[in-house]
């Protein structure tokens, strides 16, 4: 056994190197504007750096004799000014203390602004009544009109200019990262080492302060090439560096006058203000896009939300098939590209489901029953996710590689699902009622008026007491099985053909479960829908299934009517799934755990998937292809050996 244990566990050492998200790194890379400001600004950098070290004229040496030399003159690769000054030495020595400054101000705003932050954000009550009424006279006033006057009082000069151009930036930092803060200082973590002992001090650095530090990054990286503009641009007025020191606003400001007959003398740092901010700002985008922990879920990487389709041609044509199936599901694949790992979520699953039939989808988890049923609908993220074969027919009609308008038209009105969590699948901000009544307007020309209607019958028709003053309450304040109670009455809204559950009461305590279940079925017995219900529960199947399908990495290996499965399950997996069940009156019968992990599905063995954990397995199971064969003409199984002869 040990060994075969051991054998099973071995691809998931695999599996954890490599997680399914690109790494940082290889997602800035794919943003290419945000690459290229990258590059641009190390090229700056470089030349910045550079600068004492190279053979420059001194930058303030005048040369009256030559001034205002065209680009390219001897000895001036950029000309000269009105004093004959070395434009090209001017240019890197000023853009260097742009940068400098620039920098220095987004340092003394970021941390200024950032404690103010957290500090009212995190104490709350009146110190942020009193710190963020200070902010809000700052930003009472107009903002370059503020940094004038500051300059204006503190005297012109490059020190002064960035400390005018830092206070005036300060508001913004100490409002954004307060909100953040304020979000953060009543949450659990906070709570629970609060709890442990811990000081203030102590929770602001180690528990608040990691949690802001991205925002804080983003804000910076989106407001440095503001900054320099904004130095620039008090330098331009004269008010920032001072004869003969220089920066790109100056030298701006110095050119001004020569616009017409030496335009080179304004152009030059004038593109050079422009390259500079520009690429600071590309790169701050970039930066904001893999920080930004909306965005870092994939956002990037753009998942459509419709699933690619690769299919052979030869599926191409969709011969619709004269049979009353809801629908007829044939040798769908769904695959998982990540990296050079290809991992067979759904290989080959084959089933039907028949006008009024309830259809049970059960397998440990990760077997690829949800894959399955977001497959049917397109709902699989794209990338990674791709349907590379196979044919969906609902109704006859061929679902996979309908465009978006065609699927979008199905989902919600034809096939309606319900979720595991109704707390993540229901808006937390609109009411119940709502959000029914949107899901009737999807598909159906009602009023708002006649909606809401219809959305308390379906409340009242899903059970929940006071229907009518209900629907205006909002999710948090349902308990769990009320929640899953409205999922249902949505998924009923525009009386489905085709209902798909994955998992819809496994968030639910048993005696709630029983309940839904039991709603469950009489609705759907009542609208006259079919049902495809995924669980990892035998017991739950037994109760509303008419058939049953098991699933173990990404295939379908037994499949029959509810009774002979659960009698005379075939598979030795269903077997084990089925032992797993605890019975009532039978206190005294030892629950079996399946020993062993399923397989990956990207590192598949030949042959059988089950058969390193299969207590009879042999080594023709692990020879070839295996296929569904039937017991009878309703019990197919995947198994050579199977366990219990049809009766
Ligand atoms: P379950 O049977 O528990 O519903 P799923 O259908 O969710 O299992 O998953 C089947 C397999 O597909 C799992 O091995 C899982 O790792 C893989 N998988 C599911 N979603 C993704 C995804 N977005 N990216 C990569 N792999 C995925
Ligand atoms: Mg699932």
């Amino acid at each position: 056994m040990s060994g075969a244990q051991a054998a099973a566990g071995a691809p998931a050492p695999a599996a954890k190197r490599r997680s399914g998200r690109p790494s940082a790194l290889s997602l800035f890379a794919r943003n290419q504007l945000a690459a290229f400001g990258a590059g641009l600004l190390l090229v700056i950098l470089l030349l910045v750096l550079l600068t004492p070290l190279l053979p420059l004229p001194d930058p303030a040496a005048t040369d009256p004799v030559n001034r205002l030399l065209r680009p390219l003159a001897e000895g001036h690769l950029l000309g000269s000014d009105h004093l004959g000054r070395d434009i090209f030495s001017r240019l890197l020595w000023g853009t260097g203390v742009s940068l400098l400054v620039g920098l220095s101000a987004t340092s003394v705003a970021a941390i200024f602004g950032s404690t103010i932050g957290i500090l009212a954000g995190y104490f709350g009550g009146r110190a942020d009544t009193l710190l963020m009424r200070g902010i809000d006279m700052l930003m009472a006033f107009p903002y370059i009109l503020l940094a004038l006057a500051i300059v204006a009082a503190l005297g012109p000069g490059l020190l002064n200019a960035l400390f005018a151009i830092a206070i005036v930036n300060i508001p913004f930092f100490a409002r954004n990262i307060r909100g953040v803060t304020l979000g953060l200082a009543n949450r659990e973590f906070i709570d629970a080492a609060r709890l442990s002992g811990k000081s203030n001090v102590s929770i602001l650095l180690t528990e608040v302060l990691p949690n802001v530090l991205p925002v804080i990054v983003i804000t910076v990286s989106t407001t440095v090439g503001w900054m320099i503009l904004e130095t620039a641009g008090l330098s331009f007025l004269g008010l920032g560096a001072q004869p003969p020191a220089a920066d790109l606003g100056s030298m701006l400001g110095e050119g001004r006058k020569l616009l017409i007959t030496a335009p080179h003398v304004s152009v030059i740092p004038g593109v050079m203000i422009f390259l500079v901010v520009m690429s600071i700002n590309l790169l701050g985008d970039g930066i904001r896009d893999l920080l930004d922990p909306r965005l870092k879920s994939g956002a990037l990487a753009r998942p459509a939300p419709f699933t690619a389709v690769d299919r052979p041609v030869s599926q191409l044509a969709a011969a619709s098939i004269q049979d009353d199936s809801v629908l007829a599901v044939e040798d769908l694949r769904t695959q998982f590209r990540i990296g050079s790992d290809v991992y067979r979520a759904v290989d080959g699953v084959s089933f039907d489901i028949q006008p009024h039939e309830c259809l049970g989808l059960v397998g440990e988890s990760g077997s690829g029953k949800s894959v399955t049923a977001l497959s049917l609908l397109g709902l699989v993220a794209t990338p990674p996710g791709r349907i590379v074969g196979g044919r969906v027919l609902l109704q006859g009609r061929d679902l996979i590689g309908l465009d978006a308008a065609g699927l979008r038209a199905i989902r919600g009105d034809q096939v309606a699902y319900i979720f595991q969590d109704p707390l993540t699948t229901l808006h937390p901000l609109f009411s119940i009622g709502d959000q029914i009544a949107e899901a009737i307007r999807c598909h159906r020309p009602l009023s708002y008026k006649e909606a809401w209607a219809a959305a308390v019958t379906l409340l009242d028709s899903v059970r929940i007491p006071n229907a009518a003053g209900r629907a205006a309450a909002y999710p948090h304040e349902l308990s769990g099985g009320m929640r899953q109670r409205v999922s249902i009455a949505m998924a009923l809204a525009n009386d489905p053909t085709l209902l798909i559950a994955d998992e819809p009461t496994t968030a639910l305590d048993v005696t709630v479960q029983a309940q839904v279940l039991k709603l469950l079925d009489q609705l759907r017995s009542r609208s006259g829908a079919s049902l495809l219900f995924i669980t990892h529960d035998f017991g739950v199947v037994s109760e509303v299934c008419h058939r049953v399908a098991v699933m173990y990495a990404g295939r379908i290996v037994e499949i029959g009517p509810t009774e002979d499965v659960l009698s005379a399950p075939a598979h030795p997996y269903t077997e084990r799934l089925i032992a797993c069940v605890p019975r009532l009156g039978e206190p005294g019968r030892r629950l079996e755990a399946i020993a062993g992990l399923p397989p990956a599905v990207n590192h598949l063995p030949p042959g059988c998937a089950f058969a390193e954990r299969c207590p009879h397995a042999e080594d023709a199971c692990r020879a070839g292809e295996i296929s569904l064969d039937g017991l009878n003409d309703r019990h197919l199984v995947r198994c050579i050996k199977p366990r219990r002869a049809a009766s």
